[in-house]
């Protein structure tokens, strides 16, 4: 793989510097890939348009070309041109929740390149509300291919370091914008059918959406293992794994049993001269004899979870453990995006006490 000299650029997101904005936005419209925050996850971005710049970002993530890319807009006034309809559905949805952390899967326009979609006849399209997405996207003038800026199967980065970690060599700039919000990636929502179908739960939750259009189907891969009887929607959906170096067990249950199950499974653990992780949160902290105890947030508030989940599992790849034991979380809320993440992240090594 060739080794390109990636620039950083530290960007303050209460005060945009605009002649950076303006040299990551020309190496967008050039042909070249830009790794941004948005207020999911950070992004790595390249033209949408431009089918040679959209295969270097499945080139330095390693991304399956069967796994479709969103395409991201500053303005509403882009999405004519990239959609075949705009069904009733949308226009309420995006008047609510645009700019923001959800994707609404539409018909695509024939301008999207097929190594968008990876070969369906859809594309996902999102208006992201970080004000250095906006100005960038904006500055480019085009629409922005952007999965997350993580080597494929890892845990999606949370900050800019993370980028660096991954992708240094591999993309042409960096943009560190700080920390993001929300820390789970956008909810990706079908509305190409009659009911709107949740294909992966995110930063926006199903209660909300629910309250916008009614009825909200979800799809089974968003909880189960896709296996003989639970089929992708959309082929991408197997493979997003989130996984760090170590194995991950997902323990769930009232918090008295799970901490006792942990507890002896760390004990076995241990004896097998493994190094043990626990993801507890911040009432269960003192609980745990592991050697590296980890709180991924406060129980009461789930979106310090969604926030810190990537950050921690890639703390523990840090830390150097073998295995981490997690504590799942309630499926209500932002819940249903955590628990769709740490269960692939385990590999749907569940344990239920
Ligand atoms: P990432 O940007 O890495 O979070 O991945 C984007 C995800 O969005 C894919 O893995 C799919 O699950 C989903 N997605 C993107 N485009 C489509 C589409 N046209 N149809 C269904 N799902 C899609
Ligand atoms: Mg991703």
């Amino acid at each position: 793989m060739i080794c390109l000299n990636t620039e950083i650029l530290k960007i303050n997101a209460d005060n945009i510097d605009q002649e950076k904005i303006e040299f990551a936005a020309r190496i967008l419209r050039n042909g070249g890939t830009v790794a941004f925050p948005t207020e999911t996850v950070y992004g790595l971005g390249a033209n949408a348009l431009d089918e040679v710049a959209v295969r270097k970002i499945f080139h330095a993530k390693g991304r399956p070309a069967d796994n479709p890319l969103i395409v991201h807009i500053s303005d509403m006034k882009q999405l004519d041109r990239l959609v075949r309809e705009i069904p009733d559905n949308a226009i309420k949805l995006a008047e609510r929740f645009w700019p923001g952390p959800l994707t609404l899967i539409f018909k695509k326009s024939e301008i999207i390149p097929d190594v968008i979609s990876a070969g369906l006849e859809t594309v996902g399209i999102r208006f992201p509300s970080h004000p250095i997405a906006q100005e960038l996207i904006h500055a480019s003038h085009v629409p922005i291919a952007a999965p997350s800026a993580n080597v494929s199967g890892k845990p999606s980065p949370t900050i800019a370091q993370h980028v660096i970690d991954d992708l240094m060599g591999k993309v042409d700039v960096i943009i560190d914008g700080g920390s993001v919000k929300v820390g789970v990636e956008s909810t990706v929502l079908d509305i190409t059918g009659g009911i709107p179908v949740l294909l992966r739960p995110g930063g926006v939750t199903v209660e909300e959406l629910k309250s916008a259009v009614g009825e909200v189907m979800i799809d089974p891969v968003v909880l189960d293992k896709v296996t003989d009887h639970v089929i992708p929607r959309a082929p991408g959906m197997k493979y997003t794994h989130y996984s760090p170096k170590a194995q991950v067990i997902v323990v769930e249950g009232e918090d008295e049993k799970v901490i006792q199950k942990i507890n002896m499974l760390t004990e076995q653990s241990k004896k097998a001269g493994l190094k043990v992780g626990v993801m507890a949160m911040d009432h269960t902290l003192h609980c745990y004899h592991a050697d590296c105890i980890l709180s991924v947030g406060n129980k009461e508030l789930p979106s310090t979870i969604a926030a810190n989940l990537f950050y921690t599992l890639r703390e523990f790849d840090r830390a150097g453990v073998d295995i981490i034991y997690a504590q799942s979380v309630s499926e209500k809320g932002i819940g249903l995006a955590i628990r769709n993440r740490l269960n692939k992240a385990a590999g749907y090594n569940i344990i239920k006490v």
